[in-house]
């Protein structure tokens, strides 16, 4: 369990140890009260020793294992943190959040571990090297083939995380960097390290990870970055100003060391043209840019912050937007009635005003008083808060500052546009931004903004009548789906399935022999050397089968009579396999020709074993393609080889096959991928 004293010194954990704060920490207040909560920080963390346990210790570790072993890891460690996460929920309120600001939070980043943990058991081998695409013919005769493949970096992966989410943000790069199998080395901002530090306890305490897996850096990062080379990776969240002072580190660059930022980011919001008020898309138009304005106090990393509207709806939707920010009841995050909590930091506020100040310049603000705010709780008097505040800009044409400024909290701008190329022209105003969501039933409208704008942002969100019920939300990061985007929003990215795995592996492109291939890929690989016995390969448990095991079967003739029968039986009277004189005229054929199914359900019939035994059943078929046509008396052979295994539960296995069918010419007919669920 985590530490039973107070909150109050915020430790580290470097090279094995858990080390208090020392020279150089820096005090933490409650964004509540305004009253210091905790010290963080120690100038004399080594940084050497963290770098080296991490590479000599972690990585080794991490490296022996399959990434079905990391991803059943990494289950559990996000089935532990959700047993254990009603500390993490108590412990956030200090930070401003509010009990449903905490479930984005704490429950989004275990529901990121769990979605990472399940796409490396679906969609990764259970071995040690990751193919990325398939295999590349590079000689005539195919005895030189080519494969790319993705093997985990052998360095750290440093995470620098903003103060927003500290323990989503943290766990949406420890994931796909531990099912990489690459070590990290955590650093949360000081004003909510509290939060991560008790989180990172509890991994460590869970006894999952192996040893110089995970280590916690509360304070600052000294001179870590220093010491990392062209197998370490930095991945950042947080300002322009800190990732620019960062990337620009002279080692960094010198050894080509890979930086990921996510930072500033002028999201927007476009109300559709075809979006009056009245019609449901107006509605949740409004409900979302309320949301983004309010959840976290507006400090998030994907919030609305220009609203885009068509001009004759402006004063429409300035109405209903301020009167939904007038319901909200801002105060004590820990009381229920409360809609909005703090911002972080007075510091944070004092940073938003500024910002706002700039805005102001541009657009005039139309709900919310930067003086004063109605607090509600008894000691929350000197807490971060403010009241949100919504402006509207009368020329967001030339307006400048409005398109460059990003104030981190509940702020947002509402523009006029005439049409849709000019909502597309402010859209790209932003000069690169996370996301921006639509709310249109026109599809032509989506098909045209994303023609016109995608190229600026990383993520395109639709939703309307049909969608509304089960859209994940403007400001929603999706482990699924790629979270960053171009330009001032760092031009980097994270998540997106197994592609915010590879940021953590290098992509390597292997030339040789089919054998060579083979053996380092663990799947057979065409051309590689195959193994026939006498058992046939159906009846061998999945622990018994081996890569190569081959079956030959056929001969088979194929005669006009099975086409006409499989014809009447199916129903497919295709010309090309009825009518002579049709089928002769098609460039394609010959003649009368076999259905491509007839010929699958044949090479079914000549290598299946019908016998029960330990194949379960037939799971599918991939990359299926008929090469040449089989005319009424020509003669099929099949080859079955076992390419790959993925074991998937304690009771079976799926066997991917190649297929290949060939006639009496050898040349092939047909070729594919068959899979099988088998038992162990
Ligand atoms: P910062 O850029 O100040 O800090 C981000 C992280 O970098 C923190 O962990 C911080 O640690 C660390 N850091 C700062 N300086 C250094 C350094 N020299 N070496 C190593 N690490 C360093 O961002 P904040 O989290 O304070 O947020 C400030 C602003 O960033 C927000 O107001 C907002 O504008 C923007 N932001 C943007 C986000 C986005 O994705 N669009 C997300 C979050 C923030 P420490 O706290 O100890 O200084």
């Amino acid at each position: 369990m985590p530490r039973d004293n107070s909150i109050n010194e915020i430790q580290s954990f470097a090279a094995g140890q858990w080390v208090p704060p020392g020279e150089g920490a820096r005090s933490v207040a409650s964004a509540i009260t305004g009253e210091p909560i905790c010290v963080a920080g120690n100038d004399a963390l080594d940084t050497v020793a963290m770098h080296s346990w991490a590479r000599e210790k972690g990585g080794p570790a991490l490296r022996e294992m399959t990434f079905h072993d990391r991803a059943r890891m990494i289950k559990a460690l996000a089935l532990y943190l959700r047993d254990h996460r009603q500390l993490l929920y108590d412990l956030s309120f200090d930070t401003g959040a509010t009990q449903k600001d905490h479930l984005i939070d704490v429950d989004g980043g275990i529901g990121t571990m769990l979605v990472f943990a399940s796409k490396g058991r679906r969609e990764m081998p259970d071995g040690h090297v990751y193919l990325d695409g398939a295999t590349e013919q590079l000689s005539r005769s195919g005895d030189f083939m080519g494969q790319h493949i993705a093997v985990p970096l052998q360095g750290v992966a440093v995470q620098i995380n903003a103060f927003n989410f500290p323990v989503w943000g943290m766990l949406e790069k420890l994931a796909p960097a531990l099912l990489a199998g690459v070590p990290s080395i955590v650093k949360p901002a000081t004003a909510t390290c509290y939060v991560t530090e008790a989180c990172v306890r509890l991994m460590l305490q869970s006894g999952l990870l192996p040893d110089g897996a995970l280590q916690l850096i509360t304070g600052g990062t000294g001179d870590l970055l220093d010491h990392l080379d062209c197998q370490d990776v930095v991945c950042f969240t947080g300002s322009s100003e800190t990732a620019m002072k960062l990337r620009s580190n002279r080692r960094l660059m010198e050894n080509s060391t890979r930086f990921m930022a996510e930072q500033d980011s002028l999201n927007a919001s476009v109300l559709g043209n075809d979006a009056a008020p009245g019609t449901p898309e107006f509605d949740l138009f409004v409900r979302e840019v309320h949301r983004e304005m309010t959840v976290k106090a507006g400090q998030k990393c994907t919030a609305i912050r220009r609203i885009m509207v068509p001009d004759a709806h402006v004063d429409a939707v300035l109405h209903v937007v301020s009167e939904k920010l007038a319901a909200t009841t801002v105060g004590d995050p820990r009381l229920e009635t409360t809609g909005m909590g703090a911002l972080v930091s007075d510091a944070q506020r004092r940073d938003v005003l500024a910002k706002t100040e700039r805005i102001a310049q541009d657009a005039e603000r139309v709900f919310g008083d930067p003086d004063t705010v109605t607090v509600q709780g008894e000691n929350a008097a000197n807490g971060s808060f403010l009241q949100p505040m919504l402006f509207c800009a009368p020329d967001p044409d030339s307006a400048q500052h409005l398109h460059d400024t990003e104030a981190f909290g509940p702020v947002a701008t509402v523009m006029g546009y005439r049409d849709v190329p000019h909502a597309i022209r402010l859209l790209n105003r932003g000069k690169g931004s996370l996301v921006a969501s639509v709310f249109t039933n026109c599809t032509d409208t989506a098909r045209e903004i994303t023609l016109g704008s995608a190229a600026f942002h990383g993520r395109l969100y639709f939703n309307n009548r049909t969608s509304q019920a089960e859209a994940t939300g403007h400001g929603a990061p999706l482990p699924h789906m790629v979270h960053g985007g171009p330009g001032r929003a760092g031009g980097g990215e994270e998540l997106g399935g197994i592609r915010g795995v590879l940021h953590y592996m290098q992509r390597t492109a292997v030339q040789g022999s089919p054998d060579i291939l083979s053996s380092i890929t663990k799947q057979w690989c065409p051309g590689a050397a195959t193994r026939t016995d006498a058992a046939h390969p159906f009846t061998k448990p999945f622990g018994d089968l081996s890569i190569g095991d081959t079956l030959h079967a056929g001969p088979r003739t194929v005669t006009l009579d099975d086409i006409e029968t499989f014809a009447h039986f199916t129903g497919d009277r295709f010309y090309a396999h009825m009518d002579e004189t049709a089928a002769a005229a098609n460039p394609f054929f010959p003649g009368r020709v076999a259905h491509g199914y007839l010929l699958l359900s044949f090479a079914a019939g000549m290598f299946v074993e019908p016998d029960p035994g330990p194949v379960l059943a037939n799971t599918g078929l991939d990359s299926l393609r008929f090469m040449a046509p089989v005319s009424p008396g020509d003669t099929i052979s099949v080859q079955l080889t076992a390419k790959a295994k993925t074991p998937r539960n304690e009771e079976y296995g799926e066997v991917r096959w190649h297929v290949r069918l060939t006639n009496q010419e050898a040349a092939t007919v047909a070729e594919y991928e068959l899979l099988t669920m088998n038992a162990l």
